[in-house]
């Protein structure tokens, strides 16, 4: 057996990495560790948000079967976890923030938070701290047996947490011409780290700016994505530190590296800003994927066809060497690179996209496990924000998705019909979404404020 670290950076969008074609450097450890594995060029998250996508990536079920969308539920069991036991791995994970806990409780091992935060009072070093924590978990437990380790990055999310001199690569030409009160709400300064008004400001922002009651200037937009990279850039340089220490600690020979991003962000493509929304366009969904396996001898390949995450742990698994797994068209894939896979599929709050080769359809469908009342609220939200429009792009001659070719009727039948199979298949064993008390809900909720997850 070998050991697989999986590595997650949050909100990351693959564009925006060396590696994937990006202009700025923001990535040189990323791409260093790309030219030694594979990289995943159309790998699809399984929603468009943190909770889902996570419960997702480590049940290898879409949401529509396990039903978490959001933090407050979670998963009562993973189909995954038989296969986990007898392969004798110890699980664990290393995490930014301790909602992780409550969402991966029943699925996964003991999880190790580095920040017990309220409010945006934490350090700006976080991916530093989890680099530290991560390297600790790895120097007491990674030589006795077989391990996954997952660690988690904050990544890119606003509000940008990383310090004045980190931003400044980037950033710094474009901060005089951006909105000061943008500034503010997005890269808030030390004293106004932990305040209430600050918090609820940015999520009014956001809200306003995907309702379009409030614009977002070009100079402010661009300084926005240069705080973007700059924060990329940050925790590169985090991720790249532990891959170095994975290395002195003897360990690379044995383990199978795995970086991903669970959701990527908008920065008005489509009139959309951040991330979470209703759309689930491909700055959205589309991911970072990249594995280098110390066993296979892909160097520095692309795999252009589509992936998905819902099938990332049990082909990792399967790499490792575990047994008794699904197979799935991503561990077919990394085996056989002729291998053409099916369609793949992502879960939005209020959408649902499927991509059969380059074709992808969206269409409106508020998710059934979520209680009428709010799918009440979704249709009426999407029909105000003139959002209902089923669509469909060829994404190989257009990939900004600009031109809806739902018109044609064929097309239309087909995708839907794709559709139409998934969404009947039942699912690979007893499960479902628990409850947890109103107190505990109204901490996590609270919790998730806080953070800028909600
Ligand atoms: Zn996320």
């Amino acid at each position: 057996m070998k050991n697989i670290l999986l590595i997650v950076i949050d909100t990351l969008r693959p564009d925006h990495l060396g590696c994937y074609g990006y202009d700025r450097p923001t990535s040189p450890h990323l791409d260093t560790l790309a030219a030694s594995g594979t990289r995943l060029d159309a790998l699809w998250s399984v929603s468009n948000f943190t909770a889902p996508a996570f419960t997702s990536l480590f049940t290898g079920l879409h949401p529509h079967h396990h039903g978490v969308f959001n933090f407050t539920a979670q998963a009562l069991s993973s189909p995954l976890q038989g296969a986990l036991d007898s392969s004798g791995m110890r699980t664990a994970g290393v995490v930014t923030f301790r909602f992780f806990r409550n969402l991966l409780k029943n699925i996964w091992g003991p999880i190790e938070a580095v920040t017990d935060t309220r409010g945006f009072d934490f350090s700006k070093n976080l991916p530093f701290d989890v680099t530290t924590s991560s390297l600790d978990w790895l120097e007491k437990h990674g030589r006795d047996r077989p391990f996954c380790l997952f660690v988690h990055y904050d990544g890119p999310h606003t509000p940008f947490r990383l310090p004045d001199e980190d931003a400044d690569v980037f950033a710094a030409p474009f901060a005089g011409a951006a909105d000061p009160a943008v500034r503010d709400l997005l890269f808030p300064r030390a004293e106004k780290l932990d305040n209430d008004r600050n918090k609820t400001s940015m999520y009014r922002f956001m809200k306003d700016v995907n309702w379009s009651r409030r614009r977002l200037d070009e100079a402010t937009l661009r300084w926005i994505v240069a705080m973007y990279d700059a924060a990329v850039r940050y925790n590169d340089r985090a991720v790249g530190e532990l891959l170095a220490g994975l290395d002195q600690l003897g360990l690379t020979d044995r383990t199978i590296v795995a970086v991903l991003s669970d959701h990527g962000e908008e920065f008005l493509e489509h009139g959309g800003f951040a991330h979470g929304g209703v759309h689930l366009y491909e700055e959205i969904i589309r991911t970072v994927g990249i594995i280098r396996d110390p066993g296979q001898p892909a160097r520095g390949r692309a795999v252009s066809v589509p992936t998905s995450q819902v099938d990332m742990l049990a082909a990792l698994l399967k790499l490792a060497g575990a047994e008794g797994l699904p197979g799935t068209d991503l561990d077919r894939l990394l085996a056989d690179p002729d291998h053409r896979p099916g369609p793949v599929f992502c879960h939005g709050k209020s959408k649902i996209a499927v991509r059969d080769g380059d074709t992808k359809l969206i269409v409106p469908r508020p998710n059934p496990s979520l209680d009428r009342v709010t799918r009440l609220k979704m249709w009426i939200n999407m029909a105000l924000m003139r959002k209902l429009r089923p669509e469909i792009f060829d994404l190989a001659a257009d990939p900004r998705e600009t031109r809806n070719l739902y018109g044609d009727r064929a097309l239309r039948r087909r995708m839907r019909d794709i559709l139409r199979e998934h969404l009947a298949a039942p699912p690979p064993g007893p499960l479902g979404g628990e409850n947890l008390s109103a107190a505990e809900r109204a901490r996590i909720e609270q919790e998730m404020r806080d953070l800028g997850y909600m």
